[in-house]
């Protein structure tokens, strides 16, 4: 079996489905499976919609735009999903009347991205004669806890998904980013969860390939935005895209990479608007004479925070005590680097910082920087190349760009530093030009 995962940009509009369309039909012979997330730029109007339900009474006539005018297109009925809409403004309207937004609820608002999008890309298959049948995951199976907004998996997904999958005959295009707790509440697994969810129904059929189409020719060297002649990486490592994923490469959802890497299923990144171009294939094993440096990730809004303390530091338990007050507020820890009187940490979970700020100030002097970025470049070449630390850091500092702080991770594939968020793209287009 094969998966497909389509992201919302090669959903856009009926010409996307259509091509989409095609390329399902070249692959028929490996049973596909397809995830798909929601039409380009809906999860983020109904995110919006559901905080601006809060203070105001809102309607749903721009999501209905957009998804009537695909259905309009692609001549199918225009009160397919209707139902989901009258869904949809009904909690809107509660959200409104009781002035609560609980991110259990946000989750609820955000599944309907791709609740509807299943349904119509489905219906458009059935009308090109591709019988398939919307499924929403927790049909499947897919089981989360019930942290909303960045659900996990329970372990029992994966056998229920393969059974369940065994059952349907037509094509099933399956929900992506959206789960059920085992109360039955609905969750989400986080912006651009839909790469995560293919992967792990990759993972649970044994598929020969997760294969993620989206509008960039593959992996690049580095985020096409900012460096318009980022070049496509035909290979890759899974320990290198685990670690791009991880710093911000936004092209596949951090967690992606597990599934594939426990079952060892390659992973396959192409390009819906360029089918031909053959992408970024993501292997076990390391690129065989690789450069040193495959590619430059980078991830805004760090906060930097600096914990001094003269008495304490030294002694045994510190770092502890430390790192239970930052654990037990849940709040992410990122980068870490000590001297003999200071910690110094980052993150990016910046909202739940105050109450963690308050209890460190009882036992040290705590000082906050914010509006930071990580830099990371990744390459499996590191390990073996004896100056690239030196060039990263002659070529910053060329560029006028200062480290404030710089880690090497142990399995020495990356190199990664903290600069001024205003100076990331100063910082990416200096390092991609040194090494591309
Ligand atoms: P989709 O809707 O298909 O999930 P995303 O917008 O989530 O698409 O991810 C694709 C985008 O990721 C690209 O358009 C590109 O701007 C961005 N991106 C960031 N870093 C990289 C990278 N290293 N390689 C490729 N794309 C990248
Ligand atoms: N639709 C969701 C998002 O925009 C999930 C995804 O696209 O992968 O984040
Ligand atoms: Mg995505």
């Amino acid at each position: 079996m094969i998966v497909l995962k389509f992201g919302g940009t090669s959903l856009a509009d009926a010409p996307h489905i259509r091509t989409i369309a095609k390329i399902v039909r070249n692959t028929e012979d490996d049973r596909p499976v397809l995830v798909v997330s929601a039409h380009a730029g809906v999860t983020d109007l109904l995110e919006s919609l559901a905080n601006r339900a809060l203070s105001e009474k809102i309607g749903i006539a721009d999501v209905r735009d957009i998804h009537v005018g695909i259905l309009r297109d692609l001549d199918l009925p225009e009160d397919l999903v209707d139902d989901l809409f009258e869904e949809l403004a009904s909690i809107l309207t509660g959200i409104h009347l009781v002035c609560e937004l609980t991110n259990r609820t946000r989750d609820y608002i955000l599944s309907f991205g791709e609740r509807l999008s299943s349904r119509i890309v489905a219906a458009a298959f059935r009308s090109f004669g591709i019988p398939a049948r919307a499924i929403a995951a927790w049909d499947l199976g897919l089981v989360t806890d019930s942290a909303f907004g960045s659900a996990r998996p329970q372990d029992e997904c994966y056998s229920r998904i393969r059974r369940s999958l065994k059952q349907v005959k037509e094509l099933p295009v399956v929900t992506g980013f959206i789960a059920k707790d085992r109360d039955g509440n609905i969750t989400t697994l986080g912006r651009s969860g839909s790469d995560f969810t293919a992967s792990l129904v990759g993972a649970a059929v044994g598929a020969r390939e997760i294969q993620i189409w989206t509008d960039v020719d593959g992996v690049m060297s580095a985020d096409p935005r900012i460096v318009p002649n980022a070049r496509s990486l035909p290979r890759l490592s899974f320990n290198e895209m685990s670690e791009l994923a991880y710093y911000g490469a936004r092209v596949i959802h951090p967690a992606t990479m597990v599934p594939a890497v426990l079952n060892r299923i390659p992973v396959r990144v192409l390009n819906t608007n360029s089918p031909k171009h053959p992408g970024t294939v993501i292997l076990d094993d390391p690129t065989p004479g690789a450069p040193p440096i495959s590619s430059i990730a980078y991830r805004r809004q760090q906060t930097l925070i600096n914990v001094v303390s003269t008495r304490m530091l030294l002694q045994h338990g510190f770092m502890a005590n430390l790192f239970e007050v930052f654990g037990r507020h849940e709040v992410v820890v990122d980068m870490i680097s000590t001297s003999e009187v200071s910690v110094s940490i980052t993150t990016d979970s910046d909202q739940r910082l105050d109450p963690v700020l308050r209890e460190l100030s009882e036992f040290a002097d705590v000082t906050v920087e914010r509006d930071k970025a990580i830099i990371c470049l990744v390459g499996d070449g590191i390990r073996t190349t004896g100056d690239v630390v030196a060039r990263i850091f002659a070529t910053s500092r060329n560029a006028g760009v200062t480290a404030r702080m710089i880690s090497m991770g142990a399995s020495r594939i990356n190199v990664s530093f903290l600069v001024a968020d205003e100076d990331v793209e100063k910082a990416v287009q200096a390092l991609h030009e040194e090494f591309f």
